[in-house]
This record gives structure tokens, C-alpha cells and sequence, in this order.
């Protein structure tokens, strides 16, 4: 027991031994009351004595523009506990409206995800991790009396990759009949731009992240994080979870990195190391295109399989690195604009990795993406900057049928106006998901740890949850989860940022 928790203990025993005695003095009537009462106080006290933990020193947060504003600093348990404390009624809702969802979608219950944390990923997280993660939980249970335990956050930092990877991968080896159809996601569009394809001929870099709304209206939380080991990063990220996940972020020693998924990736590796460990520990251990690769690679569990868009603002060079489990490759110049929306271009990685995608149909939300993305680059060849690459990423021009449409194959993803769904994600007609938010940064920004986001579709549209269940009730099982997502304004931030007066 450490100080702050003697104390906490005997605040909590002089409270209970004072509403012991009031409630020896009054009626039975009176008990309801006075129990909800004593709650109350116990949980304020608690709040009071977590508030004085040391370990929250330099810790902070604000809300801007729609977006909650993260300061972690110090070493791994102090910055955990920091997160758990600070985001806690963030954490719990995501919790919430996460573990419901991958509980549907799997057909498993809780049981079997805190199991596979457990004995499958919690043995290969690194040492620092596993304190971040202890730290979180400890967090939260100081400020809201949380059951939660680590079991449960490693299943719920890992909701990317359980669900849609493992779970078919084991579905699969177990040869179960009638088991769920579950394909892997088809997160974000996004791109990378250097040379003479932008306006200053340095690195642009812009993503906007494709989800449900039900989790997308939750990717809100901009983190701040000062390591004590490793680099300083600014990234977006979602609540409780160690890893931008979606992925955007910038580190100190000037790299730069996002990522779009791979559509139709199958495999899993469980003697690898999860996919949330290894994106934080790149984006806080590399300054180089070739480092992030390696720690990328070590431990590959083939979890949430990703074309990862890099930059280097040292050297001005992009980099893309399709990870897939079996197959991966590396293109990197420092005079071109790479791409991503969903669909993998190495004949080896799409032939072992993704053998069900196919490349050519133009119908498909990624290969649609992937034509928009070619056209509306070129065409501002020479121009690109951060003002552009917002405008681009609230585009809603669809290749398919050559108009202005928002739906499932524009840039700026409007699944639930689309009567197809995306079937290659098993998104269903109307899927309440697509574009969530957007973000962008330069090499000039990066340089100093800045960064434009817009949370709610990069176009400004809102998308509200009453009339879409009114409408789509085969959705309603969303509905304790499902809210509003209005679009913010583009807002700025930065790494050490002081909330506005
Ligand atoms: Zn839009």
C-alpha cells in the first residue's frame, strides 16, 4: 500500500464510521436515501483522495473543437495512471460501446476476448506497456470505483484486431459451422506527398479514419505524450487505448506516419505481438523509415494489417509499408505522393495475404477511393498543402458513377446513405459508418509538433443518430451506443499546448 492509498483508506473509514452512526439514528424509510447518499460521499472522497496522487503531476486536459486535448509525461505507470484518471468516464463509455460491439459481431462473449488478452497477448506486450496498461486501469478505478481490469483493457485496446483478424483466423483452425461472417475493416484514406507533387516541396501528410459512428464519435482524444524513454508524439487516439489506432501521428526526431487498412486480409499469428503494442512502440522508438519498419516487423501477429504511409521530415523522403503477415513490402521516394484507401498493390501480399480482394472492380469503395485518389492528386500536382489536403479529404466525388455523391466510395465515407453497404467489409446496406474525423500536418508543422484535426466528417457533415435508427431499425441494436457526430471546426494543436483563457 503506498501513501495516497493509506490515506484514501482512512478517509473512507472515518466516512463510513459517521454515516454507521446516522444511519443507527434514523428510520428504515430513510434508508434508501441514505444509502444512495453514502455512495455519494464515498465516491467523492475517493475522487479527492485520487486527485492528490503524485503521480498525476504534469498531467492535463482540455476539450477543443469537438476534441479532448491529453498531456501525458513521465514514466510508463505514471503516464497509464494519468490516462486512466483523466479520460475515465471516456474510458468506461468506449468500453461500453466497444465490447458490445465486438461481441455481436463475433457471436463470443466477454469471457473469451479477456482470455485471449490474457493468455495470448498480455505475455508478449513489452514491460513498459504492460506498466502503461496496469497504470490505466489503476487510474480509472481511482477516480470511478471501476471494475475494470487489465484483462479487460488489453481485450478492449486490442478491438481492432481481436474481433476481425483472430477471431476468423480461430474460427477457421476450430472448422466451426455457421460462424459469423467477419472480414477485416476497411479503415480511413489517406495520403503522403513530397518533392515537387506539393506546394513547398516538403512533406504533407493528411488521413481521414473510416469507422463505425457508434466508435468513430468516441476517436475524439488528442495525446499528448512526453515519454520518459523514447520520443516526444502527438497523435489522435481513442479512449483507454495505448496506440493512435486509427493511425495518425507525429514523433519528435521528425517522422511522420498514418496508415489505411488492408481490404480482405486474412491471418493471425498468435505467437506474435499485438498490432496496438508494436504501431505505439514505432511511433515513440523510430526516427527512421527504417526503424519504424523493423519494430513493425518484430513479433508481426499479422492484427490489423495496414499500408503504412511514412514520412521523415529530416530527409524529406515517404515511405509505404504494406504489412502483411506472410508477404510485405517497401516503397519509399522523395519526389511522389503515396496513397491509401484500403487496397493492397503488391502482387505477393494481395496473392497471401489478401487472395479474396479484387483489384480490378471499379464499383468498390477501395478501388473507387483508389481512382479518386489518383485523379484529384494529380490534378493538384505542385499545389498540395494542409489547406488542400482538408478540402480533399471531405471529397465526395464518386468514380464509380462519375458524380458528386457522398456515399460508400468517396474519400469522405458516407456508408449510411449507401444502398450497397461495403460487402468486402461485410458493412451491410446503410452501415451507420464511414469518415469519422479527419487530420493533417506538414513537415514544417511536424517540425513543430503541430497538427490540423477536424472531428465528424472532414466535410463538415453531421450525421444524427434518431432519425438514421427511425429509418434503419435494423440497426437498433446500436442504439444504447450510437450518437450524434457533428462535424467541429479544423482546429490546430500542439505538442505542450495551454487550454484557451
Ligand atoms: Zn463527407
Amino acid at each position: 500500500m503506498n501513501d495516497s492509498m493509506r490515506r484514501a483508506a482512512a478517509i473512507l473509514l472515518v466516512i463510513l464510521g459517521g454515516a454507521a452512526l446516522w444511519w443507527a439514528g434514523s428510520g428504515a424509510a430513510a434508508s434508501a436515501s441514505a444509502n444512495d447518499a453514502m455512495v455519494a460521499t464515498i465516491a467523492a472522497a475517493r475522487e479527492r483522495a485520487a486527485a492528490n496522487d503524485p503521480r498525476l503531476k504534469g498531467a492535463s486536459r482540455f476539450e477543443e473543437g469537438g476534441w479532448i486535448y491529453l498531456h501525458l509525461e513521465g514514466d510508463p505507470g505514471a503516464m497509464g495512471y494519468q490516462h486512466g484518471y483523466l479520460l475515465a468516464p471516456e474510458i468506461e463509455d468506449a468500453f461500453a460501446a466497444v465490447s458490445a460491439g465486438m461481441m455481436h459481431s463475433t457471436e463470443r462473449d466477454w469471457e473469451f476476448f479477456r482470455k485471449a488478452a490474457h493468455e495470448m497477448l498480455w505475455p508478449k506486450i513489452d514491460v513498459e506497456y504492460q506498466q502503461e496498461l496496469r497504470g490505466i486501469v489503476e487510474g480509472l478505478r481511482a477516480r470511478t470505483g471501476s471494475n475494470l481490469d487489465v484483462d479487460d483493457l488489453v481485450a478492449f485496446n486490442a478491438f481492432e484486431e481481436l474481433p476481425d483478424y483472430y477471431v476468423p483466423w480461430l474460427n477457421k483452425q476450430q472448422k466451426m459451422a455457421e460462424a459469423p461472417e467477419l472480414k477485416s475493416p476497411g479503415n480511413c484514406s489517406a495520403f503522403v506527398a513530397t518533392g515537387s507533387w506539393t506546394k513547398d516541396g516538403l512533406i504533407v501528410m493528411a488521413h481521414n479514419n473510416w469507422t463505425s459512428y457508434r466508435n468513430g464519435e468516441r476517436w475524439r482524444i488528442v495525446f499528448d505524450i512526453a515519454p520518459k524513454n523514447g520520443y516526444r508524439i502527438l497523435m489522435d487516439g481513442f479512449p483507454g487505448v495505448i496506440a493512435s489506432d486509427d493511425d495518425f501521428g507525429i514523433n519528435s526526431d521528425g517522422l511522420m506516419v498514418t496508415e489505411t487498412t488492408i481490404t480482405q486480409f486474412e491471418g493471425w499469428d498468435p505467437n506474435g505481438k499485438a498490432e496496438f503494442v508494436r504501431a505505439r512502440k514505432a511511433l515513440q522508438y523510430a526516427g527512421s523509415i527504417d526503424e519504424y519498419k523493423e519494430i513493425m516487423l518484430e513479433g508481426n501477429n499479422g492484427g490489423y494489417a495496414n499500408d503504412w504511409l511514412l514520412g521523415d521530415r529530416k530527409t524529406g523522403e515517404i515511405a509505404q509499408l504494406e504489412l502483411g503477415l506472410k508477404a510485405h513490402k517497401l516503397w519509399r521516394t522523395k519526389d511522389g505522393v503515396l496513397a491509401g484507401s484500403n487496397w493492397a498493390r503488391d502482387p505477393q501480399v494481395l496473392k497471401e495475404d489478401a487472395p479474396q480482394f479484387d483489384p480490378i472492380n471499379k464499383e468498390s469503395s477501395p478501388n473507387a477511393r483508389r481512382a479518386r485518389w489518383d485523379e484529384l492528386l494529380k490534378e493538384n500536382k505542385g499545389k498540395i498543402d494542409v489547406v488542400l489536403a482538408e478540402k480533399m479529404l471531405g471529397d465526395h466525388s464518386d468514380t464509380a458513377q462519375k458524380k458528386e455523391e457522398a456515399n460508400e466510395r468517396t474519400l469522405c465515407g458516407h456508408v449510411d446513405g449507401s444502398p450497397r453497404g461495403v460487402k468486402e467489409w461485410e458493412w451491410q446496406p446503410y452501415y451507420p459508418g464511414g469518415a469519422v474525423q479527419g487530420k493533417a500536418t506538414d513537415a514544417k508543422m511536424a517540425k513543430e509538433m503541430r497538427i490540423m484535426a477536424r472531428m465528424g466528417h472532414p466535410c463538415g457533415g453531421d450525421f444524427l443518430a434518431k432519425p438514421f435508427l427511425a429509418a434503419h431499425p435494423e440497426y437498433a441494436w446500436q442504439e444504447p451506443y450510437l450518437r450524434d457526430m457533428k462535424a467541429g471546426p479544423w482546429t490546430e494543436f500542439r505538442s505542450g499546448q495551454a487550454p484557451k483563457e
